[in-house]
C-alpha cells in the first residue's frame, strides 16, 4: 500500500479539533482539568508546536533508543564498573535514582492530563508522546539501578523513596504535586514543561550525560542521553501555550505560574544538583561550578527564552542570584552533617585541594563556610576522632520548599551570601515559616492550596513522629540500617588534616 508523504497529511492530522455536539465544550474540557482560563477552542487553533513528529516516527526512534541503551548495559554488565567507581559518583547515582525514578513515572500522568484536556490538538498530540516518554523514563530508571541492590540497599531507594516520608522526598513531592500532579493541563504545560524542563531538567540531563562519560560510567551516560533527547522534545509543549495565554490577555497568569515554578525548581536544584556538582564530583572531573552552570544555562539561556516569548524575568531575579552563593553550600553542609537522613553516602568535599577550588569559584567561601562551619568540625575530628554531627534539636524548615532555612555562616554586610533569616507569616491562626520572601510570596498566591501541609518540623511538634528522638525520626523516614547514609569517605579525609596539624606542630 502506498503511503502518503508526511507533509501531505501531517498538518491536518496534528490539530484535529472538532465542535462537540453531544456535550458542551465545558463538559468536554472542564476548567479544573484544562485550566484554559475560559479561552474557547478557537483560541487554541494557532497552537504551533516547534517539534513535529508522527506516531510512526516516534515509535521507531524510541525503539532504537531503548535498544541502544539496553545493549550498552548488557555489554558492560560484566565489567562491574561500580566496583572501581569513585565514591562521589556512586553517591550521585544513588541520589539520582532515588530522587527521580518514580517522579518520572508520575510525570506520565501529568503528560496524560495534557494529552486529554489540552485544548489544542497539537498539544494533545505532543503530550501523548510525552506521556509515553515519561513512562519509559520511569521504567528504565527503576530497572537499571535494580541490579545494584545486591551491592547496596541504598539503590533500592529508586523504588522505595516516594513511598516514604523521608525529608528530601517530602520536599520533592511537595514541589512536584504543585507543578505536576495537582495542576491542570495549562498549569502542567507552563510549570512543568516550560519552566522546569526547558529551564532546568533538560540541561541537568545534558550535564549528567557528560559527567557520567567523564566518570567512565558509559551505561549511565547513555541512559541520561536517551532521556534528555525525549525531554528536549516534550519540553516544547509549554512555549506555544505561553504564547496563546499572552495573545489572549493572560500574560499575568502565565508570568505567575512561571515565577512560582522557577523558584521551586531552583530550590530543588540547590538541594540536589548543587552539592553533587560542587562537593560530590571528584575534583579532577569538575568542569564548571554549580554557579557557573546556573549562570550560563539557567540565568543566561533561559532568561533569553523568557524574554523572546514575551515574559519578564521573575521579580525575584536578584534574590535568586544572591541565593546562588548561599543555598547549596548550606544544603550540602546540612546534608553531610545529618547524613543518616538520606539514602546515599555523602562525600564531604572539603579536602584542602577541594577547598582551594571552592574559594576560587566562590570568593569568600573560606571566610564564611570554611572558617565558621567546616573548620570547627575538622578541629573536633582531628582532636577527638570523627564524632556525631547531628544537631540535637529540630532545625527550622521552610513551609514551601520543605528544606532547612539557610544563611551564610559568619555573614556580615558587604560579604557575598545572606544572613540566616526566617520569613514568617501568620495565616488563619497558624504561623508559617519560610526560607525566603519568595517562598512566602508563593504561599500567598494560593494559601488554600498550601495551608494544610505540615513540614517534618511541624509533624515533630504535632507529636506525629514517635518517639521524638533521632531513632524515631529515622524510623519515620523509613531509613533502615544499611540504607542510612554515612560519610562517603568513611572519614578518611580527616587524616590529611591530622597530618598537616602534626607537621605544623
Ligand atoms: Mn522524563
Ligand atoms: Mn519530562
Amino acid at each position: 500500500m502506498a503511503l502518503l508523504k508526511r507533509a501531505d497529511w501531517y498538518d491536518i492530522a496534528r490539530s484535529t479539533n472538532w465542535s462537540p455536539t453531544y456535550v458542551t465544550e465545558d463538559e468536554l474540557f472542564p476548567e479544573e482539568q484544562s485550566g484554559a482560563l475560559g479561552l474557547p477552542l478557537e483560541s487554541w487553533d494557532g497552537y504551533d508546536e516547534p517539534y513535529k513528529v508522527t506516531y510512526r516516527e516516534y515509535v521507531r526512534t524510541q525503539r532504537e533508543k531503548d535498544a541502544g541503551v539496553y545493549a550498552v548495559k548488557a555489554a558492560l554488565q560484566r565489567a562491574n564498573f561500580l566496583d572501581t567507581a569513585e565514591p562521589g559518583w556512586i553517591s550521585i547515582l544513588k541520589l539520582h535514582y532515588g530522587a527521580f525514578a518514580i517522579l518520572e513515572a508520575m510525570a506520565s500522568g501529568a503528560e496524560s492530563r495534557m494529552a486529554r484536556f489540552g485544548k489544542a490538538g497539537g498539544m494533545r498530540n505532543m503530550a501523548t508522546f510525552g506521556s509515553l516518554d515519561e513512562n519509559r523514563h520511569g521504567q528504565i530508571q527503576l530497572y537499571f539501578p535494580h541490579e545494584h541492590v545486591q551491592r547496596s540497599r541504598q539503590f533500592d531507594w529508586a523504588a522505595k523513596s516516594m513511598h516514604t516520608n523521608e525529608w528530601a522526598v517530602v520536599a520533592a513531592r511537595h514541589l512536584f504535586d504543585d507543578i505536576m500532579s495537582a495542576r491542570d493541563a495549562v498549569g502542567v504545560a507552563v510549570m512543568l514543561t516550560f519552566a522546569f524542563e526547558t529551564g532546568f531538567s533538560n540541561l541537568q540531563f545534558l550535564g549528567l550525560a557528560a559527567d557520567a562519560a567523564k566518570a567512565g560510567d558509559m551505561v549511565f551516560s547513555n541512559l541520561a542521553s536517551s532521556i534528555q533527547t525525549d525531554e528536549a522534545r516534550h519540553a516544547q509543549i509549554g512555549g506555544p501555550v505561553v504564547k496563546i495565554l499572552i495573545e489572549n490577555g493572560h500574560q499575568d497568569n502565565a508570568q505567575r505560574l512561571v515565577d512560582i515554578a522557577i523558584w521551586r525548581a531552583w530550590t530543588l536544584f540547590a538541594t540536589v544538583t548543587g552539592p553533587s556538582m560542587d562537593y560530590y564530583t571528584p575534583l579532577e572531573r569538575r568542569q564548571q561550578s554549580f554557579k557557573e552552570f546556573m549562570l550560563e544555562w539557567v540565568f543566561g539561556q533561559f532568561e533569553r527564552t523568557l524574554v523572546d516569548i514575551g515574559l519578564d524575568r521573575p521579580w525575584y531575579w536578584d534574590i535568586m542570584l544572591d541565593d546562588l552563593d548561599t543555598r547549596h553550600h548550606g544544603m550540602h553542609a546540612g546534608i553531610w552533617t545529618f547524613h543518616q537522613s538520606v539514602w546515599w553516602d555523602v562525600p564531604p568535599g572539603v579536602s584542602p585541594a577541594e577547598r582551594e577550588w571552592l574559594e576560587d569559584k566562590y570568593p569568600g567561601w573560606e571566610e564564611t563556610w570554611g572558617a565558621h562551619f567546616w573548620e570547627p568540625i575538622i578541629e573536633r575530628f582531628v582532636t577527638d576522632g570523627p564524632v556525631e554531627t547531628v544537631l540535637p534539636s529540630m532545625i527550622p524548615l521552610c513551609n514551601m520548599s520543605q528544606v532547612p532555612v539557610t544563611g551564610t555562616p559568619g555573614w556580615t554586610p558587604g560579604k557575598t551570601g545572606r544572613p540566616l533569616k526566617d520569613y514568617p507569616l501568620e495565616h488563619k491562626g497558624r504561623t508559617y515559616h519560610f526560607g525566603s520572601e519568595v517562598d512566602r510570596w508563593i504561599f500567598q498566591q494560593d494559601p488554600e492550596r498550601y495551608q494544610d501541609h505540615l513540614s517534618i518540623a511541624d509533624r515533630m511538634v504535632a507529636g506525629m513522629i514517635q518517639p521524638p528522638t533521632l531513632d524515631g525520626l529515622l524510623a519515620y523516614f523509613d531509613l533502615r540500617q544499611g540504607e542510612q547514609g554515612g560519610d562517603a569517605l568513611k572519614h578518611s579525609w580527616v587524616e590529611a588534616y591530622r597530618q598537616a596539624r602534626t607537621e605544623a606542630a
